[in-house]
């Protein structure tokens, strides 16, 4: 099977790719006018068929998840999570704003395949752009009587489409967050079980799916659910969005077959280091992914085969890092980040993403003494698992990676009490850095 295939990108770049007239043109909505031809089980059906598996960071088969909805409760809801907010993912934000009735014709077919009459697409505070474009799109949409009364033309089916714009807090990604704040409240995660697909907005049946997951949905039910699962491999199917960011020549998205191997990825289609300098570690899907030594990314990211190596592709954002990287540094950020976005809900993420921020910037300034790196790593097991939502996993297990992994240059930041790597990617002089350890000490 070709590497090349185009499903989610082929018309990116095309002049006025974001309006209807341009969607229609390249065969747009003839996906939907066939799926009103099918009938709803049998759409479910293709899309288990093709092994499409969740896009926004957990990889669950979306035609299974379907299947998980009461038969007889009503109403039901779509959640689109556009909320793309894990540190070096960026692809659905594209999606939105280079193709937005894929993702509008994919929300159709998949709220009449499960007899759905209301969506809400939760799109990221910091994307207004996107949410403009997406906006003006179900505005075409409804104009042209794709949505709104009569979808497409089908006398007994309604189906309205909401835009709701978050306002910037990481957790509202977390699937119960999200609805939570859809709902009015604050972005608390909920305790599962009962699941969303059972229990979901408003005490309602709801299914939540990430944008790049229902911009499939169209491809699926135009070529059938076999031919898309032969793209992959597998109990995946398809092509992915890979976002590489980091230490390359050429950063950029890439939809590459979802079993494509990384260091293929980062040495043919983005050219290796930018610096020309030996690859010293890959974080593959996200930040919460665990890292990978640069000697172990001759793996696939198909789900199930990066699992087995210790990692995950997640939601797809690869961040490379020569060996010019700090990588106490480097934990140090994603620590930082996972304490201020924790909700505070659970004591072992509220104080222990803190701590974990804390003794990072302790060893990373040179204040370190034996035996930190095995505290932090501690500390990253008594929070792991032990949560209400998967924050307190996404904050340990790049800690748990980074530190097993790294470890001889966290001792060597303790033996030689400063950074080795000094000052430069910082921006900011030893003094200053300094300064902000210990007004976090104080
Ligand atoms: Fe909140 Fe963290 Fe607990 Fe999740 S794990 S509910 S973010 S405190």
């Amino acid at each position: 099977m070709s590497d090349d295939v185009k499903i989610l990108t082929a018309r990116w770049g095309k002049k006025d790719s974001h309006t209807l007239a341009s969607y229609r043109a390249d065969g747009g909505y003839a996906a939907l006018e066939k799926a009103l031809s099918m009938a709803p089980a049998a759409i479910v059906d293709e899309v288990k068929a093709s092994n499409l598996r969740g896009r926004g960071g957990a990889g669950f088969a979306t035609g299974m998840k379907w299947t998980f909805l009461p038969k007889d409760v009503r109403p039901r809801y779509l959640c689109v999570n556009a909320d793309e907010s894990e540190p070096g993912t960026f692809k659905d934000r594209y999606i939105i704003e280079n193709d937005p009735h894929m993702l509008i014709e994919g929300i159709a077919i998949t709220c009449f395949a499960l007899d759905i009459h209301l969506a809400y697409v939760y799109i990221r505070g910091e994307f207004p752009r996107q949410a403009a474009v997406l906006e003006a799109a179900l505005a075409e949409a409804r104009a042209a009587g794709i949505i709104g009364k009569r979808l497409y033309g089908k006398a007994d089916f309604d189906l309205e489409v909401h835009v709701h714009r978050g306002a910037g807090a990481y957790i509202c990604g977390e699937e119960s967050a999200l609805m939570e704040s859809l709902e009015g409240k604050k972005g608390y995660p909920r305790l599962k079980p009962p699941f969303p697909a059972v229990v979901g907005l408003w005490g309602k049946p709801t299914i939540i799916n990430n944008v790049e997951t229902l911009a499939n949905v169209p491809w699926i039910v135009k070529n059938g659910g076999a031919a898309f699962a032969a793209l992959g491999t597998g109990k995946s199917g398809g092509t992915r969005l890979f976002g590489v960011s980091g230490n390359v020549k050429r950063p950029g998205i890439y939809e590459k077959p979802v079993h494509y191997n990384l260091k293929r990825l980062i040495l043919e289609d983005c050219g290796g280091t930018a610096s020309g300098r030996p690859i010293q570690a890959v974080i593959p899907g996200g930040s919460s992914s665990p890292v990978l030594r640069g000697d172990e990314i001759d793996v696939s990211l198909e789900f199930d085969a990066i699992k087995a190596a210790g990692t995950m592709s997640g939601s797809g954002g690869v961040i490379v890092m020569d060996d010019s990287v700090c990588m106490v540094r480097v934990l140090s950020r994603v620590a930082k980040f996972y304490a201020e976005e924790s909700c505070g809900q659970c004591t072992p993420c509220r104080e222990g993403t803190p701590w974990m921020e804390a003794l990072c910037e302790k060893i990373e300034s040179g204040h370190g003494v034996p035996g930190d790196a095995d505290k932090l790593l501690d500390m990253a097991n008594h929070i792991g698992g032990f949560t209400i939502c998967a924050l307190g996993d996404a904050a340990s297990m790049p800690v748990q990676s980074f530190v097993k992994k790294f470890k001889a240059d966290f001792e060597r930041h303790i033996a030689e009490h400063r950074c080795p790597h000094g000052d430069a990617a910082w921006g900011v002089s030893q003094d200053s850095r300094d300064a902000v350890i210990g007004g976090m000490r104080s």
